[in-house]
């Protein structure tokens, strides 16, 4: 039994494999590579692999195949390279779908089994996945742990307890450092008649996520009153639930699929677009139609659901967007390598950037490099992510920026981190943080009732 899912698996995708034509072109964006030079640690290198263990030729669970695999980063620039046209994310979550399944037993280290654990029982439970985002929560506003973190007592007992202290502390709301203001922020709303009001309004139900529903909130309330700000009616989709892109990328696919349909369920109920504003879970999203491609109850539901699916900037890009008042800021851009890579969504947030009066803008020198967050890849790859996010932060500092604007969770607190470990002197904000500070500024929205 074990032996034919671990046949499927990576011999299910002997086309894209075969696809690869060797050309060598992916390896120069390819981070590992370039950080170790090592060609098993390249795109073609790992794919290489890949088809030897789709023929036969080495197991799935020698050493050499899960390390290489392992150390990948998840970040697709090898797509964006590839003149094959080769699907490398597809390889990679079936060649890491094989490794789960051909070491299921055997025992993995404390780190994968916490993560394993985490993915199966509290990721798909949104009760458990809110009681610990809201232990999250309380941890990151107390002072006693964030005076530790900046005093360096984190640090002295463990160097890796300090970095994920850090990336929680990333997670804050930085659009202003005024408490006061920060919870003033939570409750406005677009102010009353100033959105004109037909029925041709176009309808939009964003996707809550799961790290963004619990840490990020502020982004997606922000992201919500752009949206209407923009002229667009709010819809809800009661049941949706986390997208699956944390389980897909660790190979727990039966997971991933099991997600997707009680997604799609929870939005068949909705007529309108589905906004995400975290490039991940947007990647995941927009690729429900191949992940359930065999499934026939669902394989058309998740084409059409993933046609539904628009990054935020991808969305207001698109029409034209309204001007709020002036921010005066330099601020650059890194562009998530989801939204870049996976979804080729290369310009939308610059142009949501131009559509905000005084902003001075600093092209940000590879900013389709990936900074080493990759999900967890930074708790677990410690080393090779430190090298790839100092190099980034170099290239942040020399902009000279006051704002770096990202569009992901994972992103935005790696870069909050590295600011921190690498000194650069900004803050981080989500793309549509801005244009929301640039509408509250014109005086767009208006405090809400609170509760
Ligand atoms: S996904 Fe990124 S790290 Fe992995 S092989 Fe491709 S370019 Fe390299
Ligand atoms: S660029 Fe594409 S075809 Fe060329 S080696 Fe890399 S994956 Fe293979």
């Amino acid at each position: 039994m074990m032996q034919t899912t671990l046949h499927n698996a990576l011999a299910a995708e002997t086309e894209k494999i075969l696809g690869c034509i060797h050309c060598g072109l992916c390896l120069p964006s390819c981070p590992t590579y370039m950080q170790l030079g090592n060609e098993n640690d390249s795109p073609r290198g790992r794919i290489y692999l890949m088809r030897a263990v789709s023929e036969g030729r080495l197991q799935s669970e020698a050493p050499a195949f899960i390390k290489h695999i392992d150390l990948c980063l998840g970040c697709r620039a090898c797509e964006t390279a590839c003149p094959a046209g080769v699907r490398y994310g597809f390889l990679l979550e079936a060649a890491r779908e094989q490794i789960l399944v051909s070491t299921r037993g055997k025992s993995g280290g404390f780190q994968d089994r916490m993560l394993a654990l985490a993915l199966k029982h509290i990721f798909p439970h949104p009760k458990r996945l809110r009681a610990v985002f809201a232990v999250l929560r309380f941890l990151r506003a107390g002072s006693i742990l964030r005076l530790a973190h900046a005093e360096g007592l984190v640090r002295a007992v463990s160097k890796q307890a300090d970095f994920a202290l850090s990336l929680l502390l990333s997670t804050l709301p930085q659009s202003t450092n005024n408490a006061h203001l920060q919870a003033r922020n939570a409750h406005l709303q677009v102010r009353a008649g100033s959105v004109e009001t037909t029925p041709l309004r176009r309808a939009a139900t964003v996707f809550t996520g799961c790290v963004m529903d619990g840490l990020f909130k502020h982004v997606n309330d922000a992201t919500a009153r752009v949206l209407e700000a923009n002229g667009n009616r709010l819809a809800d989709a009661p049941g949706q639930i986390c997208c699956g892109a944390l389980h897909a990328h660790a190979g727990d696919m039966e997971t991933a699929r099991a997600l997707a349909r009680r997604n799609i369920d929870a939005f068949d109920a909705v007529e309108s677009t589905i906004i995400i504003n975290a490039a991940g879970c947007g990647a995941m999203l927009k690729e429900y139609g191949e992940l359930l491609k065999d499934e026939p109850d669902y394989a058309e539901r998740a084409q059409s659901f993933s046609a539904r699916v628009k990054d935020v900037s991808e969305y207001l890009a698109a029409g034209e967007i309204r001007r709020g008042a002036t921010v005066n800021e330099r601020v650059t851009y890194d562009a998530p390598c989801h939204l870049y890579h996976a979804q080729r969504v290369t310009s939308a947030p610059q142009q949501v950037l131009a559509a905000i009066p005084g902003l001075d803008y600093a092209p940000l020198d590879g900013m389709q490099d990936c900074c080493g967050g990759a999900g967890i890849y930074n708790l677990s790859h410690a080393e090779m992510s430190g090298r790839i996010l100092e190099e980034k932060i170099d290239r942040v500092r020399a902009t000279n920026a006051d704002v770096l604007v990202t569009a992901n969770p994972g992103c935005h607190m790696q870069l909050g981190a590295g600011a921190r470990a690498f000194g650069a002197d900004c803050r981080i904000a989500h793309v549509v943080e801005l244009l929301d500070a640039s509408y509250r500024r014109a005086g767009f929205y208006d405090a809400a009732d609170q509760p």
